[in-house]
Order: structure tokens, then sequence, then C-alpha cells
């Protein structure tokens, strides 16, 4: 089932998601909307609070493209990003490498906006698949990028709170308009 992803100026996109606890049938239900509806508005990744939910549960979609290149390893070892997406982490932890780069984002939240964020180029993640399973893994790339933007979210933290202030004074007209359509529904 298609959800309806809510725009900035909801509520639910500042609030930190509570933990998932137990993977009920209600959770997997969730989840396998979320990817469709990821896919569905061709995004690499979907959090809980975006379909109005405000729960530590995202889902991602990281194809290892040529132009924006990712890599995923376990135990030090690589493995095929293909293996691993569409990817589920329930109640996930990240850890962010010093390094850090720019690269352009958008959010499925926010239309037609997009911008230089600066992130850590290396992160180590560790979660809980939908199975149950734990799993614990390191990335760069646009997978990097990625989970540290999701996870953002499952904390209540938009990818405008990390923009340089030259960047969002640039954006200031058009997200107080999206916030306003927002608003008036
Ligand atoms: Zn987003």
């Amino acid at each position: 089932m298609i959800l309806e992803i809510v725009k900035y100026g909801t509520p639910v996109l500042r609030q930190k998601g509570r933990p998932v606890g137990q993977i009920t049938g209600e959770i997997r239900a969730l989840a396998a909307d979320m990817i469709e509806t990821m896919r569905e508005a061709n995004g690499v990744g979907l959090a809980a609070q975006q379909v109005g939910v405000a729960a530590q549960l995202t889902v991602l979609e990281v194809e290892d493209t040529d132009d924006r290149p990712s890599t995923m390893s376990i135990a030090g070892k690589q493995v095929n990003l293909a293996d691993y997406m569409p990817m589920v982490l329930v109640d996930p932890v990240l850890e962010v490498g010093k390094e850090k780069e720019d690269g352009t984002e958008g959010c499925l939240s926010f239309p037609e906006i997009t911008a230089e964020i600066e992130r850590s180029s290396w992160v180590k993640a560790k979660a809980r698949l939908l199975d149950g399973r734990h799993i614990e893994f390191e990335a760069t790339g646009l997978l990097a990028r990625a989970l540290q933007h999701e996870t953002d979210h499952l904390n209540g933290i938009l990818f405008i709170d990390r923009m340089k202030t030259a960047t969002k004074i640039a954006l200031k007209g058009k997200l107080k308009r999206l916030q306003r359509e927002t608003q008036e529904g």
C-alpha cells in the first residue's frame, strides 16, 4: 500500500521515534508499505516519521551506481550491496567517522528542494533486520549519507538543520511557502 508522505511543517517530523522493540506483524506491514512508498517516490530512503509514525524504523534502497558509489562491509569484508537492498533497519544506532564530505541531498518531505550537506564519509550502523537478526556494518558513499539522513529523521532532525547558514538563507522563502502549504493542508 502506498502511504502518504508528510511534508515539512507536519509536527511528527520533529518527533523522536520510540524504540520499536518487539517486531510485530504490524511493524512488518508498515515496513513493506514504506518500501513500496519509497520506490514509488523514487527515494533512496524513507523514515517512519515521513509516513506519520514516530518510531525507530527506516527503509533504504541504495544502488551501487557509478556516479554516487557506495560500499558496505560486514566484519571488515566488503559485501554486495544488492544482496541487502531494500534494507529495513529497526532501532538503528550510528557511529560516524570524523572525515566529512559535501554532497547533494534531497528529502521526500521537502519536494523540489536540494542542497549540499556535509556528512561523515564513513559510518558504522548497528540495528536489527525485520526478521529480528542483528546486523552491524560499515558504509561509505551514498549509503553512508542516506543512513545519516534517515537516522536523523528518527530523532526528529531534518536536513535543513544540517545546511550551511547561507544555503538556509537562500532557501528561506521556499521553506516558508512549503511549511505554509502543509499547514493549510
Ligand atoms: Zn528525508
